[in-house]
């Protein structure tokens, strides 16, 4: 069984990255920020609060039973809802049970996990065999959110109001006390301000493919 931690702020690239690399080696993938954000979402639509415990793990509690392919699920406003759901710890706790579950027995009898998040080289899987941090500055990063969502007719205006909220949710990430957003000690860095998709997949796969050479 071979496990793969990929962490990194939103929009690094590291979701297509993790996304490629599973295919690549036929891995089970679980993208992490995924259920953070379904947790975040259907506290909004209960109509409660992202900030408040009990609203919170009212939504953590429903985890199986929610749209991860949900149309809003991916928009900076739910990032940013998931960002408050995620520095609850008894939230963290609920959803660390459900990765550990994905990373001992990855579904499908696949001979390999991959994981994507913040805490994953960190907390969820520590003893991964493999660990990488994506980064990009956030201006990168808010350019490529701001192109997902808007395309190339959007205004400066959207454009900065997606850089706030990616710097306010980088903040809350770094800062939080339970499992803050860093790079494990062993972590390999990649940063992606001036890569395209393609070189650093190139990069990732040698590190994994030298990693596994030797293990
Ligand atoms: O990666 P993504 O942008 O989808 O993550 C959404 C939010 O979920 C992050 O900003 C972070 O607060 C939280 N998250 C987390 N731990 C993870 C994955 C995501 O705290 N392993």
């Amino acid at each position: 069984m071979t496990i793969i931690a990929i962490d990194g702020p939103a929009a690094s690239g590291k979701g297509t990255l993790a996304r490629r690399l599973a295919k690549h080696f036929n891995y089970a993938y679980l993208d992490t920020g995924a259920l953070y954000r379904a947790v975040g979402l259907e506290v909004k639509r209960a109509g409660g609060n992202a900030e408040n415990e009990q609203d919170a793990l009212n939504a953590a509690r429903k985890l199986a039973t929610l749209n991860m392919n949900d149309p809003e699920i991916k928009s900076e406003s739910t990032g940013g809802l998931a960002s408050k759901v995620a520095a609850i710890p008894a939230v963290r706790d609920l959803l660390l049970d459900f990765q550990h579950r994905f990373a001992e027995k990855p579904p499908g009898g696949k001979i390999g996990a991959l994981l994507d998040g913040r805490d994953i080289g960190t907390v969820v899987c520590p003893g991964a065999d493999i660990k990488l941090f994506i980064t990009a500055s956030v201006e990168t990063r808010a350019k490529r959110r701001f192109l997902e969502q808007f395309g190339p007719k959007g205004s400066d205006g959207e454009y900065q109001s997606i850089l706030n909220d990616m710097r306010q949710r980088d903040e809350r990430d770094i800062n939080r006390a339970a499992s803050p957003l860093k790079a494990a000690e062993n972590a390999h860095l990649l940063d992606t301000t001036n890569s395209d998709i393609e070189a650093v997949f190139e990069q990732a796969l040698q590190l994994i493919s030298d990693r596994l050479t030797t293990a």
